[in-house]
């Protein structure tokens, strides 16, 4: 059902575009032509962490479904959002020196984070539309829908259909990530870098072992799952993902939280 749009009362959007420095947050080019997205698409709620100052090229990727390399899913826009604001209130706060380095680490951060983003965004494009979402309030978020009732029942072309998520995908990923520890030695925090080189080698035995699966089907028992030793494979990336994207997210929040503290 169609929501009704309630106008964004103008103190409320000015501070929408002060706190996103009227850019978009998706790619963060300088347009004249930005406007401010409803991420859960309700334009009744005028929450201020539903608007997003998005321009109209990226607007419009927003609201194509089905497009893969750029569809822009809530999820994926609430993470850019966030993000982006985070980094201009590191821009806008004068700090020296330090300042450059944080903006860094919160741009690393954030790639870290969409790189898990986008093995998902893999998955839902090999998994077709028809994919459950859940009731509101079921899932703590995507990774958790995701392990619960989208993993698919093992058939020999199921193997073959997400065969590329475990090759192709993971190692795109792992290059992604290894790029991350490699570039920003100083700049990330360590233990966040030993988090990035503890999930590379998750992924490596992750993407080996699904080779393994045909050979291995039907020697583990399990009441729950008929193949285990399939189900188990996207069961251990999800999490390895997962803890990776939340961990990216929460430090990053954790650096602005901290120069919003001391300035
Ligand atoms: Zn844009």
């Amino acid at each position: 059902m169609a929501k009704d749009r309630v106008a964004i009362p103008d103190d409320l959007a000015a501070k929408v575009m002060f706190a996103s420095d009227r850019t978009c947050c998706v790619c963060r080019l300088h347009s004249p032509k930005v406007q401010i997205h409803h991420i859960d698409e309700d334009p009744s709620n005028n929450a201020f962490e539903n608007l997003a100052v998005i321009c109209l090229h990226c607007h419009s990727d927003a609201h194509t479904k089905g497009a893969f390399v750029r569809n822009l899913t809530p999820e994926l826009i609430r993470l850019y959002n966030s993000s982006w604001r985070d980094i201009v209130q590191l821009k806008l706060t004068p700090r020296g020196d330090g300042n450059g380095k944080l903006e860094l680490a919160a741009e690393a951060l954030l790639e870290a984070s969409l790189d898990a983003h986008r093995w998902k965004l893999f998955f839902m494009f090999l998994a077709g539309p028809t994919l459950p979402k859940g009731k509101p309030g079921e899932f703590v978020d995507v990774w958790d829908l995701m392990a619960n009732l989208w993993i698919p029942k093992y058939s020999e072309e199921v193997y073959s259909h997400y065969k590329p998520l475990f090759v192709e995908g993971l190692l795109e990923v792992r290059v992604r990530f290894d790029r991350l520890i490699q570039l920003f030695p100083d700049v990330l925090p360590p233990e966040f870098r030993s988090r990035l080189v503890r999930a590379n080698r998750q992924l490596e035995v992750e993407q080996s072992v699904y080779l393994t699966v045909p050979r291995l089907i039907g020697t583990v028992n399990c009441a729950e799952h008929d193949e285990p030793i399939f189900y188990q494979r996207f069961v251990e990336v999800i999490r390895v993902l997962r803890d990776v994207a939340n961990d990216a997210d929460g430090i990053r929040k954790s650096l602005t939280a901290a120069i919003k503290f001391e300035s």
